[in-house]
C-alpha cells in the first residue's frame, strides 16, 4: 500500500488530505502538492484510525504538539487520561507519548485508542526502559534489538517518532571539540551518544537508516528526525555541534523523501531571541524546505515556573519566521512531570503562539479571528467576546461586566469604549 507521500507524488490526492485542509487557508490539491515537495507532512499511520487529522508545514496553520507520558517516579493511567482530556480540551493538534514508566505498551495502546489526535512517540524510551526493568545495561541493546522495538512500536499504530539519526560519529566528534555548558540534553540523544562511545560503533540509526525507512514505509509512519544535540542552554545556541547535526539531518531527510517516507525536522532548544530566526531559515535552507518542529524555543534560562511563557515569546517568533510545528512547553519543565493544569497550560501557551506565528507569517483568515475579536470589543458584544476568544471558558468565569452591560470592573463608569462611543 502507498505511503501518503507516494500518493502525493502520483497526484492522488487522499481521503487524509482531503480532511486534512479542513479550516485550512489551502485546497486538498495545494496540499498534495506541498507534501509531495516535502514542505508539508500528514502523519497518519495506516494502521491508526483517529478523527482529526492534521497536516503540518508551509502554508498552514503552525500546529501544536503536548508531550504527555508517565516517568519511573510518577505512573498512572487515572493521572494520564486526565493528561490526554487536558490536552485535547485545549486543542492540541498532537500527542506524544514519552512515557518512561510502568508497563509502556498499555500506556501507549491508551493513547492510541483514546486519543483524538495524532499520536507520536520516541521509540528508543520504549527499547530502553524494557532493557532498565531487566537490569541490562544500554550499552548492551543490540541493532536488532532496537529495530525490532522500532518496529513494533510503529506496528501499533504510531503517526510518527522521533529518531535520534544525527548523532553520529561526526556530529559526537563535533560535540567533543565545543565547550558547551550542558553537552547533551536529550535523553535519546545521550543513550546513542553513549552507545557509541562504549561499543566505538557507529549509530545503528545512521547505519541502517534503510531499515528504518523500510519500517516508517511499511506503516506509513512520518519521521521525526530529532536533535540529539539540541542547546539546552542559551549560551550553547547555534553552535558546532548543533549544525553539524542539522547538516546530518538536511541530507537524511533527503534520502527519506526519495524512499517515499514522509520527514520533518526537529531544532532547537534554549537559543537567545536575536538566534531564532536564523535558525529557522538556517533549518529550512539546510533541509529543503522541510517541515521544522521545534521544541519552545526558550528564549532564557532563567524562568522555571514560567517556561510556557518563554517558549510561546519564542515559538511566536520561531513560527512568524516559518516554524510549522510548535512543541509546548509546561509551568513544570525543567522541575518535573506536568500534572493536567500544567499540560492545559502549555497548550493553551502554545496555541497562543501559533496563532501570533499564523499572524506574522501572513497566513490567510488568520487576522480575521482578531478582527471579530476587536469589532465585539468596539461594540461592547460580551457574548461575542466569549465566542471568539481562544479560551472561551476562562473568558467566561472571569467576566467582570457592569450591571448595564456598557462596560467591565476595569474602569465602570469611564469605560473609555462607552464614552468614546457616545462621541
Ligand atoms: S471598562 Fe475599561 S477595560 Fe472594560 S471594556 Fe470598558 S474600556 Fe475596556
Amino acid at each position: 500500500m502507498a505511503t501518503q507521500l507516494e500518493m502525493a507524488k502520483a497526484g492522488i490526492i487522499t481521503e487524509e488530505m482531503k480532511k486534512a485542509v479542513e479550516g485550512e487557508p489551502v485546497s486538498a490539491e495545494e496540499l498534495r502538492e506541498l507534501i509531495a515537495a516535502g514542505f508539508a507532512v500528514l502523519p497518519k499511520n495506516r494502521n491508526h484510525s483517529f478523527p482529526t487529522i492534521r497536516a503540518i508545514g508551509k502554508n498552514l496553520k503552525t500546529k501544536v504538539n503536548a508531550n504527555i507520558g508517565t516517568s519511573g517516579e510518577c505512573c498512572s493511567v487515572e493521572l494520564e487520561k486526565e493528561k490526554l482530556d487536558a490536552a485535547v480540551r485545549g486543542g492540541t493538534d498532537s500527542i506524544m507519548d514519552l512515557s518512561t514508566g510502568g508497563e509502556l505498551s498499555s500506556f501507549r495502546n491508551f493513547f492510541l485508542e483514546n486519543s483524538p489526535v495524532i499520536v507520536g512517540a520516541v521509540p528508543i524510551y520504549g527499547v530502553a526502559t524494557r532493557m532498565i526493568a531487566r537490569n541490562e545495561a544500554l550499552d548492551r541493546m543490540s541493532v536488532d534489538e532496537l529495530l525490532r522495538g522500532i518496529e513494533q512500536q510503529c506496528s501499533e499504530g504510531l503517526d510518527y517518532i522521533t529518531v535520534h539519526c544525527g548523532v553520529t560519529l561526526a556530529s559526537v566528534k563535533k560535540l567533543e571539540d565545543y565547550e558547551r555548558i550542558m553537552p547533551c540534553v536529550s535523553r535519546g540523544g545521550s543513550i546513542h551518544m553513549n552507545w557509541m562511545r562504549k561499543n566505538k560503533k557507529e549509530n545503528p540509526l545512521y547505519e541502517y537508516y534503510d531499515n528504518l525507512l523500510d519500517i516508517a514505509y511499511k506503516y506509513d509512519v512520518t519521521l521525526s528526525l530529532g536533535d540529539g544535540f539540541r542547546p539546552g542552554a542559551i549560551l550553547d545556541a547555534t553552535d558546532g555541534p548543533q549544525i553539524e547535526e542539522l547538516m546530518i539531518l538536511g541530507e537524511l531527510a533527503k534520502k527519506a523523501r526519495n524512499r517515499n517516507v514522509q520527514v520533518m525536522i526537529e531544532g532547537p532548544g534554549h537559543v537567545p531571541l536575536n538566534q531564532i530566526t536564523s535558525n529557522v531559515m538556517l533549518q529550512k535552507r539546510l533541509c529543503d524546505g522541510a517541515p521544522f518542529y521545534i521544541l519552545g524555543p526558550l528564549p532564557t534560562d532563567i524562568a522555571a515556573g514560567y517556561d510556557h511563557i518563554t517558549a510561546a515569546i519564542g515559538g511566536a517568533i520561531a513560527g512568524a519566521a516559518g516554524a510549522d510545528y510548535l512543541c509546548y512547553v509546561t509551568p513544570a519543565e525543567h522541575l518535573g512531570l506536568p500534572n493536567a493544569d500544567d499540560v492545559y497550560q502549555g497548550v493553551m501557551a502554545g496555541r497562543i503562539a501559533a496563532h501570533i506565528a499564523d499572524l506574522g507569517k501572513g497566513l490567510p483568515g488568520a487576522i480575521e479571528k482578531d478582527r471579530r475579536m476587536s469589532v465585539a470589543r468596539k461594540n461592547l458584544d460580551w457574548d461575542a467576546m466569549v465566542r471568539e476568544a481562544l479560551d472561551p471558558a476562562l473568558v467566561k468565569q472571569r467576566l467582570q461586566i457592569t450591571e448595564d452591560r456598557e462596560g467591565c470592573s476595569m474602569c465602570g463608569k469611564l469605560c473609555a469604549v462607552k464614552i468614546s462611543r457616545a462621541i
